[in-house]
């Protein structure tokens, strides 16, 4: 599928989306992060601020200098990623303004016996929210309704914010116009996030803002790209255990033989997301239990 990659993050600069609405992204690019967390700003005069981003000081400082004194009401997070919760704290701090959003960090499921979380650093456990907000849930923070919609796969807490009497959502990791989200297990779920996606399915909004890189549009239809994509994804996973067991590295070599070996790991992160859920499904069994080294095989 096509992901759109053009994006100026112009490091230090509030840019203006629309008016009331403006983007700051954060400078830590990385190969997860893209160019940087986006921070968003939001409100005329008492502003919210969506994902403060990663603990990172002199961001803290580009926020409180861009809204040139303007009063923070309210701080929203959408997901635990060290890349966008733990800045709230330290703009708390600066601040005084309540921590609103996403329930503190956890895994979509139990650790197994003797399973190591490969996404432990990734998690910001020391989140704790002022007021948590819950799927369906409609809260206003200066003058701006927003409306919760609980979004897991890419972590088990990830919502989503949309904007009452606006064609806009906030995507957070959800939707990115860039790449596709990580889902990987433990913390995150590829039946939970299929799950998410119809539910992105069932709205109206086209405008998306994403927690990394440039604006969605066409949100509607670019949604349903990244459905068919991870459904191809799983048709091909199906396909190579079409005669025999295999390890997800055996997998990974055939179905990723053209991306370079370093995200090979990561690559592997995403097949175990969809043998666990077609585990689950009973379309797949994993010997001798669920495990990124378990042998996989069909079931009929
Ligand atoms: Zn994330």
């Amino acid at each position: 599928m096509k992901h759109d990659r053009t994006f100026d993050p112009r490091y230090g600069e509030r840019v203006e989306i629309l008016p009331g609405l403006c983007r700051l992204t954060a400078n830590n690019p990385g190969p997860f992060t893209f160019h940087g967390t986006n921070t968003y700003i939001l409100g005329q005069k008492n502003l919210v601020v969506v994902d403060p981003g990663p603990a990172d000081p002199a961001h803290v400082d580009t926020i409180l200098s861009v809204i040139e004194g303007a009063r923070v009401e309210a701080i929203l997070i959408t997901h635990t990623h060290v890349d966008h919760s733990p800045a709230a704290r330290l703009l708390q701090e600066r601040t005084g303004a309540p921590i609103i959003g996403c329930a503190p960090h956890r895994a979509a499921r139990a650790l197994m016996e003797g399973e190591v979380n490969p996404l432990d650093a990734s998690g910001d456990k020391d989140y704790t929210p002022d007021q948590e907000t819950v799927d369906g849930e409609t809260f206003e923070v200066a003058g701006i309704t927003f409306h919760a919609i609980a979004t897991p796969g890419h972590t088990a807490n990830h919502l989503c914010f949309a904007l009452e009497g606006e064609d806009i959502l906030i995507s957070g990791d959800h939707v990115m116009a860039w790449s596709t989200s990580i889902v990987a297990a433990p913390d995150g779920s590829m039946r939970d996030y299929m799950a998410s996606i119809d539910k992105m399915l069932a709205r109206f909004e086209t405008t998306y803002l994403p927690g990394h890189g440039g604006i969605v549009r066409d949100a509607p239809a670019y949604v349903e790209q990244l459905k068919q994509h991870r459904l191809n994804r799983e048709r091909s996973i199906l396909s190579e255990l079409g005669d025999k067991s295999r390890s997800i590295p055996e997998i990974v070599a055939k179905l990723y033989a053209d991306v370079d070996p370093k995200l090979h790991g990561a690559a592997g992160l995403s097949v175990f997301a969809h043998l666990e859920d077609l585990t689950e499904r009973g379309r797949t069994a994993a010997d001798p239990g669920l495990a990124l080294d378990a042998s996989f095989r069909l079931l009929d």
